[in-house]
């Protein structure tokens, strides 16, 4: 059993140049104290940071460290957050404990290492608005900190055997991709929405989350032994999906797929893996802990700029012929023509497309998996890939409407629906026992 909170790693900011400000005493390994406004940039094989005091020539992957553990914090300037979302945007953004410079890719990546507990308590406060329920929170508490401990573990195992990580097949028919490992070699996470929304400290915590935090301090999720790679998404869309569906192709006991309900739904096929009943779920309202439209609730999982979301239970998205034709070629890099037809070929559990065949008048390939599917059909990202295709004509030009369920990859949590668990009076293990089947929680520190 560890004793103390482990170290992590988070990857923010990869840029030619990166411009910072550190706001206490910061050392280097050289010995030299740094206090203030400092840019740095590449130079060789190694690195070069200017600040008042002068310049120095760092190795990369310098770490600078706090003279004073506990009150160090410094600022990158200009952070890109929501990278490729509606609402990407830059700003400020100030970290507790250490930075980590290094070279990747011919960019420097700036990486923030800090005590995972610390982390949680910024990464809960902007996921969550302060006013979550108490339940919800523990319950968000435990899942984030299963995942991150999944993912170190996960990394080290992937490092241990030296063998890169696999995420794409493909041949000339096909093109089947999914994101996950494949990119964070030098970090346990990024800072994006691709691992978990991490601001640093500028959205201040509020004393619920504080307390979620130590209420389970170093409890995670458990089965068989393995701490838990415990997902969560934004809007299952009424049922959850299954892991390999989404990611690579292994099965987790703990994430399968069933209805996000307490209740029985008579109306509808849950198979959702065959067409039929995937067209009448994504074209019906079937109740679900997530078909809510309370707004208080709603303001408890999603922050300011996610609220200008407010129709991911069921959606529409509608493309022209050309626009469609033109919007795949600039996504996927691949020329099909005149697109003709999107064919349905493979679904999730939950009723996502897994595998989706383009049809254009110069080529035809089927690709994969959802959130490929997902940056393909959308300048951004599509809500999710649990969507129907229907064609209309008007005026004499094709139209193509998605008609979807849910935001997100589906998998694990459902942070609308466990808002809704938690408003409706279930704790905290009831939320986790819902999303989490057959896992028991387990203090490791
Ligand atoms: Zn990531
Ligand atoms: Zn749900």
């Amino acid at each position: 059993m560890m004793v103390q909170s482990p170290y992590i790693q988070i990857g923010i900011q990869f840029e030619k140049a990166i411009e910072f400000s550190l706001n206490e005493e910061y050392t280097l390994p050289s010995g030299s104290i740094l206090n203030g406004r400092c840019i740095v940039q590449m130079k060789g094989n190694g690195l070069l940071l200017k600040n008042g005091s002068g310049e120095h020539s760092i190795n990369s992957g310098t770490e600078l460290k706090p003279l004073n553990k506990a009150e160090g914090t410094f600022t990158l300037h200009g952070v890109t957050i929501g990278i490729n979302f509606h609402w990407e945007r830059k700003e400020d953004q100030t970290f507790k404990g250490s930075l980590k410079l290094l070279i990747e890719d011919k960019k420097i990546s700036a990486i923030n290492i800090l005590p995972l507990e610390d982390y949680l308590l910024s990464v809960i406060s902007s996921e969550m608005s302060a006013t979550s329920s108490l339940e919800l929170l523990k319950a968000h508490a435990v899942i984030s900190r299963s995942w991150l401990l999944a993912q170190i573990q996960k990394n080290k195992e992937i490092e241990e055997k030296s063998e890169s990580y696999v995420s794409m097949q493909q041949d000339e028919h096909e093109h089947i991709k999914w994101y996950d490992r494949e990119d964070h070699a030098n970090f346990d996470v990024c800072a994006d929405d691709h691992c978990q929304r991490y601001q640093g400290i500028t959205r201040s915590s509020t004393k619920h989350v504080e307390q979620a935090i130590g209420a389970t301090r170093g409890e995670v999720l458990v089965y068989d032994g393995d701490i838990c790679d415990a997902r969560f998404s934004k809007c299952c869309g009424g049922k959850v999906e299954v892991f390999e569906k989404v990611w690579e192709p292994v099965n987790h006991p703990y994430l399968q797929s069933f209805l996000d309900s307490d209740t029985e739904l008579s109306d509808y096929s849950l198979d959702l893996v065959k067409e039929d009943a995937a067209q009448f779920w994504i074209t019906g309202q079937p109740d679900a802990f997530c078909n809510t439209s309370d707004k208080s609730v709603l303001s408890q999982v999603l922050n300011d700029y996610d609220q200008e979301t407010n129709d991911f239970y069921r959606w529409k998205q509608t493309y022209s012929q050309d626009e469609l034709s033109q919007l795949v070629r600039e996504r996927s890099g691949i020329d099909f023509g005149l697109i003709s037809d999107l064919v349905p070929v493979e679904r999730g559990d939950s009723g996502r497309l897994i595998k989706l065949k383009v049809i254009g008048d110069k080529r035809a390939m089927v690709i994969g998996k959802e959130l490929e599917i997902r940056k393909t059909l959308s300048t951004s990202h599509l809500y999710s890939s649990a969507f129907v295709i229907e064609k209309e004509e008007k005026d004499g030009q094709l139209y193509f409407n998605l008609l979807g369920a849910g935001w997100g990859h589906g998998v694990g949590l459902c942070q609308i629906g466990a808002a809704v668990m938690g408003a409706k009076g279930y704790d905290y293990k009831a939320i986790l026992n819902h999303y989490f089947r057959g896992a028991t929680l387990n203090k490791r520190y």
